[in-house]
């Protein structure tokens, strides 16, 4: 399908993902109709936030001005969700009834936070972190509270964790794995992490699993754990976030017979098995740069680089270069910058000094970089992302010797 056969173009999702696709895409010259989709009342915003400014300052950081979409020619139909794709008509049906022909369907659906099947998870006092509503909700929560307890020590987790200790309040972390953030970080990251959190007053539990939560008068009061060594126990806590990982929301492509297998299959160019629909963002399994098969990316510059690739299929352009994934969290005073993916064997090379709080651990295996994690080190950061997407070999006795500057590795 070439530009001249696109007439209209039907977004379902306003999120980052589906938000930014729609603005590329003007800004690429499309002229045809492009509507977009939005469950959610409001109009797109941030959700980095959430967990990172979720007691300060307000909450409704928007992507763009409230102008914006008039003047692009965008029209968003906030809180009205697409419920069904007839794909041999090529129509979406809308949560009010509404039938709507599409030349290109762009599934951005994003993830849903992954529930936690355990009794009392819907007492009042326990929820989780996905949307606007879910921040509201946890800002009351927890400055009302006088202990919370965060289920799930990934990157969500411990940022609520460090906002709450932020204000005093006392915070208890509980992760099933030996470790933090087992899935997505080095051992060594998870390592400096824990005793960061633990110094400033966090209780970390690993190696524990919430079995269940317990009320009063349908109120929360206490989180029930079991410990490494089968041990039970009961922490008093009348606030609880829920932060397990997400699930991609992929039922309407499942639905619609499209290929799923954690989340929407789709190529380097966005692609679904049906040439009219193109998916983006959390909701999608993906070919990503240095990682064999596909994997599921949940990030804003991984949301934002297939919005470009789906630009580029509507238009028929060649297309964009695949990046280097990066992510970032903010944990008290660390700013956390992450590139690159841990798969497999590595060896751990540490610059700077994790206890003045400013380092960087580049992981590398044959000779190559396969990830850098850094805090508070912007300029190790990038220079970790030119080296990965060089690709270009790297002396790991000269990465490991402070007195090689890291710039002369990208030159060398
Ligand atoms: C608390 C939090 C903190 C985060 N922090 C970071 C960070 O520091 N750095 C980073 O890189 N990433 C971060 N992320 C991840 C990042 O926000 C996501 O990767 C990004 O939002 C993905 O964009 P998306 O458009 O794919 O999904 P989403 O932003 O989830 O948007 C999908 C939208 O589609 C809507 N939708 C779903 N189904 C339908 C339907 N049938 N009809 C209409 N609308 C529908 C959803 O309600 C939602 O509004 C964070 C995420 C959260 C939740």
């Amino acid at each position: 399908m070439t530009d001249h056969a696109v007439s209209r173009v039907v977004v379902v999702g306003a999120g980052h993902a589906g938000d930014t696709f729609a603005a590329l895409l003007r800004q690429a010259g499309f002229v045809g109709e492009l509507i977009v989709f939005g469950d959610e009342p409001e109009p797109p915003y941030h959700r980095p936030p959430l967990s990172k400014e979720f007691l300060d300052g307000p909450l409704e950081k928007w992507l763009r001005e409230p102008t914006f979409y008039a003047e692009q020619g965008v029209t968003l139909r906030l809180g009205e969700a697409v419920v069904e794709i007839d794909r041999a008509a090529a129509t979406v049906t809308s949560s009010a009834g509404l039938v709507w022909s599409y030349d290109y369907l762009v599934l951005a659906t994003g993830a849903a936070s992954r529930a936690l099947l355990v009794s009392g998870a819907d007492l009042d006092g326990v929820g989780m972190l996905r949307s606007l509503a879910d921040a509201r909700a946890l800002r009351r929560r927890v400055l009302g509270a006088c202990s919370v307890a965060v289920v799930g020590g990934g990157y969500i987790g411990l940022e609520v964790a460090a906002g709450v200790r932020a204000k005093g309040r006392p915070a208890a972390v509980v992760e099933r794995e030996e470790r933090l953030l087992a899935r997505v970080a080095s051992p060594e990251l998870s390592r400096i992490l824990a005793r960061h959190h633990a110094e400033r007053g966090t209780a970390v539990l690993t190696d524990s699993v919430v079995r269940g939560f317990e009320g009063e008068a349908g109120r929360l009061r206490a989180v029930v754990v079991t410990g490494p060594g089968g041990e039970e126990r009961r922490a008093w806590c009348d606030a609880a976030v829920v932060g397990i990982g997400a699930v991609p929301r992929d039922e309407l492509a499942r639905a619609a017979g499209l290929s799923c297998n954690n989340g929407i299959v789709v190529d380097e160019l966005a692609r679904t098995d049906d040439v009219r629909i193109l998916a983006i963002g959390d909701v999608t399994s993906r070919p990503v740069r240095g990682v064999a098969g596909r994997m599921r990316l949940e990030s804003i510059p991984g949301a934002v680089e297939q919005a470009r690739q789906a630009v580029a299929t509507v238009l028929g352009r060649p297309a964009v270069g695949r990046e280097v994934p990066w992510f970032w969290s903010d944990q008290f005073d660390l700013k956390l910058n992450i590139t690159g993916v841990l798969r497999g064997q590595f060896e751990t090379v540490l610059r700077g000094d994790p206890g003045a709080g400013r380092f960087s651990l580049f992981h590398h295996h044959d000779a190559r970089l396969v990830a850098v994690e850094t805090a508070n080190a912007p300029a190790d950061f990038m220079v970790g992302r030119r080296l990965l997407a060089s690709g270009q070999p790297v002396d790991p006795v000269r990465l490991a010797d402070p007195r090689v500057g890291l710039r002369d590795l990208v030159t060398a």
